[in-house]
């Protein structure tokens, strides 16, 4: 056992209807019965991981997927019990559901916060009618609008906005209105995340035949970095590459999405669901994509299973953990693995602020090493370098 605390991470893999640029492990539309024999899967899953459970408290819940709000909210509560069977959750543990605004309702939410949930991630993508029409989305913007209200009405105010970059037909325009419109709406968390054309999609055929009008690699970086300097001036603190929260909030709290933290920080984590992943000290699984199978032998049979090398442990830790704006603290390196992160990584550390791509600070203890903007920019050469052969 690697450290006390553990994360959970729950997979809905349910759709009321599939994105037009989504790759994701959902289903759609899933019958009722689908929905409730999952659902009672995921409980014995759940309920046999107990002895992982021993002498941990929980860090945070999150339910993703697919789109989790697309189930009865009973189903959802089922899932929260058999989590408090096996471990107890605090008042102040995180715990989000991520939701789709076209499947919320104010029944719904009352339900979630019955259950202790407490944090909301709302897939908004764009202000802009067309481009969510583009984007094959359920929702129109109205209905985002209504989602904040009625969370906020039903007790849910950390909530955090995921918007898109780089969709078909955006412009600089186009995303500042987008940005105007979702800042208004006061979410404490926003993520923006660049569209990515994946393969088995209706947008990668389209792409292929040159009918999707993307904007191009240098407009693409323009209007990623317009999100960036928009966001920073309106009081979103960029935590991580393509995440930003309100730095104290009112209250002093923390807006930053803790449970995602937690995946940086290489933290424990177990995922319960279908391709749900879990990562145990060095312990590495995925459970299984296909819905039958999983429900068949919930937790059973994994897509993989492995042993992480020491030396492809470091390098995560290091391109996990150099994703967050404020890096990785040195004397955390030694404390997992037990040696100098200089002897490791110094040759590549120093190349690396040469070039200006990153910096430290702080002494002995406290001193941290992270990524510049201008190493954040092109964050997949960067982390690369920390691959041990
Ligand atoms: S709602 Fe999310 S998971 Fe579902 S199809 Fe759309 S992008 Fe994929």
């Amino acid at each position: 056992m690697s450290g006390k605390d553990i994360s959970i991470y729950v997979h809905i893999p349910f759709c009321v209807r599939k994105c037009l640029y989504c790759d994701f492990n959902s289903q759609v539309p899933a019958s009722e019965d689908t929905v409730f024999y999952y659902t009672s899967a995921l409980e014995r899953e759940i309920g046999a991981a107990g002895d992982i459970f021993e002498d941990r408290k929980l860090a945070s819940v999150y339910i993703g997927g697919g789109t989790p709000s697309s189930i009865p909210s009973s189903c959802i509560g089922r899932i929260m019990d058999a989590i408090s069977s096996v471990i107890s959750i605090e008042d102040d543990t995180e715990i989000t559901i991520e939701a789709n605004p076209g499947t919320l309702t104010d029944l719904k939410i009352k339900d979630y916060v019955s259950f202790s949930i407490n944090r909301v991630s709302l897939g908004v993508q764009s202000a802009i009618e067309e481009e969510l029409k583009t984007l094959g989305r359920i929702h129109t913007f109205d209905d985002v609008k209504k989602s904040f209200d009625r969370l906020y009405w039903g007790g849910i105010d950390n909530i955090s906005a995921d918007i898109m970059t780089s969709i078909p037909y955006q412009t600089p325009e186009s995303l500042i209105e987008t940005l105007d419109a979702v800042i208004k709406l006061k979410p404490r968390h926003i993520s923006a995340y660049s569209l990515i054309i994946e393969q088995n999609t209706p947008f990668y055929d389209k792409y292929r035949y040159g009918l999707l009008p993307l904007p191009g690699e240098d407009e693409s970086y323009m209007i990623y970095k317009l999100a960036q300097e928009y966001l920073e001036q309106k009081g979103y603190k960029r935590y991580e590459i393509s995440n930003y929260a309100k730095e104290t909030g009112e209250e002093g709290r923390d807006y930053r999405c803790l449970h995602n933290l937690r995946y940086w920080d290489r933290k424990d984590y177990i995922g319960f669901g279908a391709s749900a992943a879990s990562l145990i000290g060095d312990h590495r699984f995925t459970n299984v994509f296909d819905v039958t199978d999983y429900v068949s032998d919930p937790g059973g049979k994994k897509a993989e299973d492995y042993r992480l090398r020491p030396e492809d442990a470091m390098a995560e830790f290091m391109f996990l953990g150099l994703r967050k704006t404020e890096g990785i603290r040195c004397a955390d390196f030694e404390e997992a693995f037990g040696t100098d992160i200089q002897k490791i990584y110094g040759r590549i550390m120093r190349y690396q602020i040469d070039r200006k791509l990153a910096a430290s600070t702080g002494e002995k203890e406290e001193k941290r090493f992270f990524l510049t903007d201008k190493g954040l920019d092109v964050s997949n050469m960067v982390m690369s370098e920390y691959l041990l052969t």
